[in-house]
């Protein structure tokens, strides 16, 4: 369904299968999280439209270059971001094969366990 909102005075259309993605407006959509209506009868939320056409980018496509300094915001909508698992996670080489990259938690890579196992 095709949606039309009002961020901080610009109106934003999308759809609900997008917007939706966004905690935040599912909770509205289920009336858990109270907001206002702007004169055409539009969600209202009072938050910055330029910030929040990065949020609507990202949420469109997970693969956009959501600018770091704007992370609050993704809080601020409740939407699920993967930037501060990628840091915790970071790989380190395959003990082995020092060619694949494994989980600091591993010492081998898969490939490397599927072998050994077989072996
Ligand atoms: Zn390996």
């Amino acid at each position: 369904m095709i949606i039309t909102i009002n961020v901080g005075g610009k109106l934003f259309t999308t759809t609900t299968e997008t917007l939706f993605l966004s905690k935040y407006f599912k909770e509205i959509s289920e009336d858990k999280i109270k907001c206002e209506k702007d004169g055409n009868g539009y969600i209202f939320i009072d938050r910055s439209p330029k910030t929040f056409q990065h949020v609507l980018d990202f949420i469109r496509d997970d693969k956009y270059p959501f600018p770091d300094e704007y992370e609050y915001e993704l809080d601020f909508y409740k939407i699920q971001y993967k930037f501060a698992e990628t840091i915790e996670k970071e790989l380190v080489p395959c003990k082995k094969c020092k060619f694949r990259q494994t989980e600091p938690k591993y010492v081998y890579c898969d490939f490397c366990v599927r072998g050994m196992l077989q072996a």
